[in-house]
């Protein structure tokens, strides 16, 4: 083995010698495009590191809004109530996007306008759902005829004839309350509703309106009345009431005192507006029994409406809604709403699609009876297990 130029005795040994010298060269030049390689990376991530140390570097900039785009370089800002300031507009803001009202970071020495904030008015900033005019219909929704009448009779008729109630002398109730387990069908009767009547559906959960800082959820309610005016005719839904509106117990937590106030905002707007207006109000809950009295005098949730789980013919009319584009084949549909006793609409609407999803997977076009029953085990067989074992357990544990 010839390993350098001492180790050269005859001609072979020469040749040997090349032979080594020339792999030796082919894997230098392989460690140094490597080396290479690594340098430009760490190059590139020291960079990045750079530009990430001056950016945390940089003052904190202030929140202003904008009163008026004096043209493309210059605007009048004001940092809340302070003086109001001429102050350059930074080249890479959108400037079609800057308006007067428009929230806006400045750069704390110079006070130029560096970045455009959303908007505290924005919607999906202050966690509303805004759905312009629902598409879901009365159609889409199952059973629950006589909860779909008295729905309509509270919220429809009064928005669509508040004439009749003043004629009469009656006010419309102001707020429904919508109780039951979840997934029966409260939200989509609320935003089949509001398809109905051609409303805004504006949608806020309970829990995230306490969830904020202090005092961000009696604002979050002024906000969302606000809203719905501005949006009007439209209907508000409040889903999980009972994280703002449980019974009011010792104010010993700051939490605690969070979510009293929010409940006094909401009772406050509640009081507020007038029933005969084109703003109405719909909450749901699955707790109604813990739910502070004051929210159910009348004026304010005056009617309440039980959305159960679905009886056999309410399955069956739940089943019938989520089969109805689909390519069936020989599926007896009421067996599988005898089967289903204790679903919900959305573990029915889950087993129709699981069904579907069966056919697809033996690449057949259409759904068979075999494809609904195995989908009823997938989605209800867990839970039942779950369910038997909880039962079990009591009985054992008491
Ligand atoms: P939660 O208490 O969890 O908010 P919910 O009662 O508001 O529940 P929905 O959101 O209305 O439940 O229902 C979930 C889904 O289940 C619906 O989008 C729909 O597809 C299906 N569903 C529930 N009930 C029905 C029903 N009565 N008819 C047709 N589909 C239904």
């Amino acid at each position: 083995m010839v390993s350098g130029l001492n180790d050269v005795e005859s001609p072979s040994d020469y040749d040997d010698y090349i032979t080594f010298l020339k792999r030796r060269v082919r894997q230098l030049e392989l460690q140094v495009r490597t080396l290479e390689a690594d340098k430009e990376r760490l190059e590139r991530e020291l960079s990045r590191l750079r530009m990430e140390m001056s950016r945390m570097r940089q003052p904190p900039a202030f929140a202003g809004t904008v009163i008026e785009v004096l043209d493309d370089e210059r605007a009048i800002v004001q940092n809340y109530n302070g003086p109001r300031f001429v102050v350059r507009i930074a080249p890479w803001i959108e400037r079609d996007k800057i308006k007067p009202g428009s929230r806006v970071a400045l750069d704390q020495r110079t006070m130029a306008v560096v970045e455009l904030l959303p908007s505290d008015k924005d919607p999906s900033v202050l966690g509303f759902e805004v759905i312009d005019r629902p598409r879901v219909t009365y159609r889409d929704v199952g059973g629950l005829e006589k909860q779909l009448q008295e729905l309509r009779e509270s919220v429809e008729l009064p928005l669509k004839h508040p004439d009749l109630f003043r004629k009469v002398g009656i006010d419309p109730p102001k707020g429904v309350l919508l109780y039951g387990p979840p997934g029966c069908g409260k939200t989509l009767m609320a935003k089949a509703l509001a398809n109905e009547v051609n409303a805004t559906f504006i949608k806020v959960v309970g829990s995230e309106l306490v969830r904020k800082f202090i005092g961000e959820g009696a604002r979050l309610v002024h906000e969302l009345f606000e809203l719905a005016k501005e949006k009007a005719p439209s209907i508000i839904f409040i889903d999980e009431i009972d994280a703002v509106g449980a019974k009011r117990m010792d104010e010993t937590t700051g939490g605690e005192r969070e979510v009293n106030r929010t409940l006094m905002q909401l009772l406050a707007e509640m009081d507020g507006f007038d029933p005969c207006g084109d703003v109405k109000i719909i909450a749901a809950t699955n707790r109604p029994d813990i739910l502070d009295p004051a929210l159910l005098r009348p004026g304010r949730f005056d009617r309440v409406i039980e959305v159960p789980l679905p009886n056999f013919k309410g399955r069956y009319e739940i089943i019938k809604v989520h089969t109805r584009n689909m390519n069936l084949r020989g599926v007896d549909l009421k067996v599988i709403a005898e089967m289903t006793d204790g679903a919900s609409g959305a573990d029915l609407k889950a087993i129709a699609t699981e069904a579907g999803m069966f056919a697809i997977r033996a690449r057949r076009e259409y759904v068979t009876q075999e494809d609904f029953l195995k989908a009823v085990e997938k989605v209800l067989g867990a839970e039942r297990r779950l369910a038997q074992q909880i039962a079990m357990h009591e009985v054992m544990y008491g």
